[in-house]
């Protein structure tokens, strides 16, 4: 709140509010470098993951012009940018992780970028870093790697996982602070350029005068995350476990997308057999559950989510996928409740399906 009212400096500014405006940013820094295993000098504050992921795709190849590879799950702030500049696209196996045999025949000395997210923001499911990290390291010896840690942030040690990355990106959003606030970790030896020229801010890397209030905010809920982080995990796999558990005893034609081993605590993925999303999550939100089909950013096309399909679920199948994301908020009485409504609702589908059919 000070950063909003009494101590409303602009940090590049001289006298003393901008001081400590800026006194705050370099601590937010710390804050972030500590809990993102990086130095103070190599995180770049952006406006939110979309910005992070840009910078990195977009940053890179201006700075090495080169081939760009990215996965097929990718969220659509990395897809869409390799996409546009005729990057190669990995495909994925059926539990969602990255072919790596298919990885190693995109590699090659003319990639100046790959790009593979460590969770995934519709299915949880987490990719081997380290091994891909290995493999790009041997197959394209000119490229960054860049991760997309935007979902894995609050789940996974980012500090240790992330460290074989050169670019790392995360939103606030994500675990507890505000919309519109991120980080790209672009560490020393990796060289990227700026996208926003200007005033010179984050060492000429982002210019742009900062956002300081969403940045201390960032800073205190990540440290605050860190902490919690392993009973957060315990706490919420053991409700997301019950709710996945409790939701495939009582749906008929429910099926799990991927093994949970292989997932982020907190999402719960679902298909349900000859059900449409769409229906389903207009009567969970009657009932209270806000729920997603796919990416939030989608819910409302009617087109079954990129990753499904890149996964190999059918178009079917994909048109009656349910997202159900946990959090630190979430408690059991969350849990009962999305228990009660979801076989409710899926029931309810199906009767009046039967009924227009026969
Ligand atoms: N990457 C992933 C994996 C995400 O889940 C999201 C947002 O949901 C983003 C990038 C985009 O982040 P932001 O919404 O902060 O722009």
């Amino acid at each position: 709140m000070p950063y909003l009212t009494s101590e409303y400096g602009n940090p590049s500014g001289a006298h003393r509010m901008a001081r400590n405006a800026n006194k705050a940013l370099d601590e937010s820094r710390e804050v972030m470098a500590e809990t993102l295993g990086a130095q103070p000098g190599e995180i770049v504050f952006t406006g939110g993951g979309t910005e992070a992921d840009n910078m990195a795709v977009f940053g890179t190849l201006q700075a090495r012009p080169g081939r760009l590879v990215c996965s097929a799950v990718e969220h659509h702030a990395v897809l869409e940018p390799v996409e546009l500049v005729g990057g190669s696209i990995v495909p994925v196996e059926r539990s969602g992780r990255v072919k790596l045999d298919a990885l190693v025949e995109a590699l090659g000395p003319d990639v100046s970028l790959v790009s593979i997210m460590l969770a995934n923001n519709e299915t949880g499911v987490i990719q081997p870093l380290a091994d891909i990290a290995a493999l790009v390291r041997e197959h394209a010896p000119n490229a960054l790697l860049h991760t997309d840690a935007v979902q894995a942030f609050s789940w996974l040690d980012v500090a240790d996982i992330g460290s074989v990355a050169d670019l790392v990106s995360v939103s606030a959003h994500k675990f507890g602070g505000t919309q519109g606030v991120g980080v790209l970790v672009v560490r020393g030896s990796a060289n990227v350029s700026a996208r926003t020229i200007g005033g010179g801010q984050e060492r000429g890397r982002r210019s742009g005068t900062q956002n300081v209030a969403g940045i201390v905010a960032m800073a205190a809920a990540a440290s605050e995350m860190v902490s919690n982080r392993e009973h957060e995990i315990k706490r919420v796999s053991a409700l997301r476990d019950h709710l996945l558990d409790g939701v495939l005893s009582t749906v008929p034609g429910s099926i799990e997308t991927s093994p949970r081993r292989a997932k982020t605590a907190n999402i719960a993925h679902l298909c349900f057999e000859d059900i449409e999303s769409e229906s389903l999550l207009f009567l969970l939100e009657r009932a209270e559950v806000y729920a997603s089909a796919a990416a939030s950013c989608s819910s409302g096309a009617m087109e079954p989510s990129h990753v499904l399909g890149a996964m190999g679920l059918s178009r079917t199948l994909g048109f009656g996928s349910l997202r159900l994301s946990l959090g630190y908020t979430t408690a059991e009485v969350d849990i009962e409740a999305a228990l009660a409504a979801i076989p409710a609702a899926v029931n309810q589908l199906r009767a009046s399906a039967d009924g227009r059919h026969g």
